[in-house]
């Protein structure tokens, strides 16, 4: 297992920072018990410049707020003031390249009742940035995504990774590296924990909305293309469209942007550094550490 902290390690915990060996939390709590609560996945990066940066913080605090609020967890916190507990996190762990993990979670509360308030904590754990060079093997999960009519989807809720452990352990446990999620229409819809495009002909394809988490790595690549002009459609596709493309990644804050080397045994048509896909991901690693002009127009073929 990683080793996520050691007795040095600070967090945030409801407005306090605390040693993580110290830090309590009830075992009594709505949260443990349901799966009742919401989190994030955010990444701070060592700039070009040496600075730490957190990568689209008010993005990921935004959406905080509407998974908690989406789930009636009271939330009552501003992007500015996490923000800045971030920031103050990692430099009492004197991290930069780090993974950030804030997760709003309820009282003690055995019923299905609605609390006044709700909690949070902000971990961080060093990760450097992943770069993607590995491709992976995927396969087409036997696990569909939760239906929506059940879940707020849209919602980063602790209770539906249940599903994308299920899936993922099942991927590995048969020698694949990621699964591949369908929704319940068996649509393709996303991974266990990232987002899907694929690419056919110089054009790349994503599911819509909808079915899946919207996700800030997605939403970035989507703006990438745009600036990259590489055409981009949002649509419903089943995984027989996605056999014999030319290229395929996931996407998301942990992943980055990371290619495919087959799905169900069945290869991509380019080799990825042929594709319009290694594009994507060269252009979002550069963004990252926030020299993105300069790869962008190297890209284009602008001085
Ligand atoms: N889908 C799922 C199910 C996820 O857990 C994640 C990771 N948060 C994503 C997509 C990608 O989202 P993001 O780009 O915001 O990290």
């Amino acid at each position: 297992m990683a080793s996520y902290y050691n007795e040095n390690t600070v967090l945030y915990l409801n407005g306090a920072f605390v040693k993580a060996s110290e830090a309590k939390m009830d075992l009594y709590s709505q949260s443990l018990h349901y799966g009742y609560s919401v989190f994030e996945g955010i990444r701070s990066y060592k700039t070009v410049k040496g600075e730490t940066r957190i990568f689209k913080p008010v993005e990921h605090f935004e959406r905080l707020k509407v998974s908690a609020e989406s789930l009636n967890l009271p939330y009552t916190w501003s992007a500015q003031e996490l923000i800045d507990a971030t920031y103050e996190v990692l430099k009492r762990n004197q991290l930069q390249d780090a993974y950030i993990r804030p997760v709003v979670y309820a009282p003690a509360n055995m019923s299905f009742n609605l609390n006044t308030e709700s909690l949070i904590f902000i971990e961080v754990w060093e990760m450097g940035a992943f770069l993607g060079d590995k491709l992976l093997r995927v396969m087409s999960s036997s696990f569909e995504r939760p239906n929506p009519k059940g879940f707020k989807i849209h919602a980063k809720a602790a209770g539906h990774y249940v599903n994308s452990i299920l899936a993922s352990q099942e991927a590995k446990g048969k020698g694949y590296d990621e699964a591949l999620l369908m929704d319940m229409n068996g649509n393709v819809a996303e991974g266990p924990g990232a987002n899907f495009f694929y690419e056919k002909d110089g054009k790349l394809f994503t599911p819509s909305l909808g079915n899946i988490l919207p996700g800030i790595t997605r939403a970035t690549v989507l703006e990438l293309c745009d600036e990259l002009n590489i055409p981009v459609k949002e649509k419903a596709f089943t995984k027989d469209e996605i056999y014999g493309a030319d290229a395929a990644f996931f996407c998301g804050t942990a992943a980055e942007v990371i290619g495919f080397q087959s799905l169900d045994d069945q290869p991509f048509k380019l080799s990825w550094n042929d594709s319009v896909s290694k594009l994507v991901q060269d252009a979002y690693k550069n963004l990252i550490v926030e020299n993105k002009r300069e790869l962008v127009n190297e890209i284009i073929g602008v001085e």
